[in-house]
């Protein structure tokens, strides 16, 4: 039987190494494309000796090709660490606009199916709790975090279009805040933060008073929802997150336990637009893909913060304390 090929853009990205993983388990040719801004090469070392694995240098905002055969395309590419909302835009405006239209464009043409990775910020600040997709959601288009959220809105937008129009086979999910090993160490989200503070026993910086709520989900069950949703019918968009909700101050200090680390927490402004609360309302993936997150928080924690601590005895030879 001859394999699938599927191409993933942003491969060599955080989400992206980690499909490209499981993809080849699944026995798929596999074709990662990233241009490295915000991936890296480390992230998919692991994979370059499998024959079915294929890496691309390339930035997917400039006419984008992909040889041979094509049976799925996984748009993933883009920053997503708010981090990187002030320090690359335009570049995420790029990605999600450009990058998306030249990602379907090849969809189109080589009819393959299309998956793109949008994102639980096309909800913005949200007035509804927990969200389910048909919210729409309330975005400030002119704030700080507005280049990625409008962006990702643009997006599935113009992946609806291409559906309607061009009967493109596409498929949309929104990921809600994912974490685990081979996250950027640079990268300032939540978690990689707090791991990283706890470790070398600096503060846990909280931004605003940790009032704020976020769902967060481990990789390897986001990407088990990714698979199932791109082998299902489903054309409309579906949430894929853990809906159990923390507090940004729970999440600390679940990280401070499970590190047995000393470390306090100090306070610092919270950004401009920051979510007050966040949570996936899953009924959609429950029903249509028989999907829900499998890994306590507990549990995905821990396997993070001991990928980070032999991270940083690797760099430094130091053991993480
Ligand atoms: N946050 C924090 N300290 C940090 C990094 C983030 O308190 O060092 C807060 C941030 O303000 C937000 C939450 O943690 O309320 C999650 O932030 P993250 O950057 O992980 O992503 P977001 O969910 O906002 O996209």
């Amino acid at each position: 039987m001859t394999k699938k090929r599927a191409l993933v853009t942003g491969g060599a990205g955080f989400i992206g190494n980690h499909l490209c993983e499981r993809l080849l388990l699944e026995g798929y040719e596999v074709v990662c494309m990233d241009n490295l801004r915000t991936g890296s090469l480390e992230n998919i070392a692991h994979l370059r000796d499998d024959a079915d694995f294929e890496y691309v240098h390339h930035d997917v905002t400039t006419y984008l090709d992909c040889p041979g055969r094509l049976d799925e395309v996984y748009h993933f590419a883009s920053p997503a660490s708010p981090a990187d909302f002030e320090r690359i835009p335009i570049p995420i405006l790029k990605v999600g606009a450009l990058g998306t239209y030249n990602a379907l464009g090849l969809a189109k043409a080589r009819r393959a199916r299309f998956m793109l990775a949008s994102t639980s910020e096309v909800y913005g600040d949200p007035l509804v709790h927990p969200q389910p997709e048909d919210y729409w959601g309330n975005v400030n288009p002119i704030g700080i975090r507005g280049v990625y959220d409008e962006a990702k809105r643009y997006a599935e937008s113009i992946t609806m279009a291409y559906h309607r129009h061009h009967g493109v086979d596409t498929r949309i999910v929104r990921i809600f805040n994912t974490y685990g090993p081979r996250m950027r160490t640079d990268d300032g989200r939540m978690i990689p933060n707090f791991i990283q503070q706890a470790l070398s026993g600096e503060p846990l910086t909280v931004y605003g008073s940790g009032s704020q709520t976020r769902s967060v989900q481990y990789i390897d069950d986001l990407v088990e929802g990714v698979l199932r949703l791109m082998k299902s019918p489903e054309t409309r968009p579906v949430n894929i997150g853990n809906p159990v909700e923390y507090t940004v101050k729970e999440v600390a200090g679940l990280i401070l336990d499970l590190s047995g680390s000393a470390s306090e927490l100090v306070h610092e402004p919270l950004p401009q637009d920051d979510p007050k609360r966040r949570c996936p309302d899953i009924t959609r993936a429950r029903e249509t893909l028989g999907w829900e997150p499998r890994v306590p928080a507990g549990e995905g924690l821990s396997l993070t913060c001991d990928w980070f601590a032999e991270r940083v005895q690797r760099e430094t030879g130091r053991v993480a304390e």
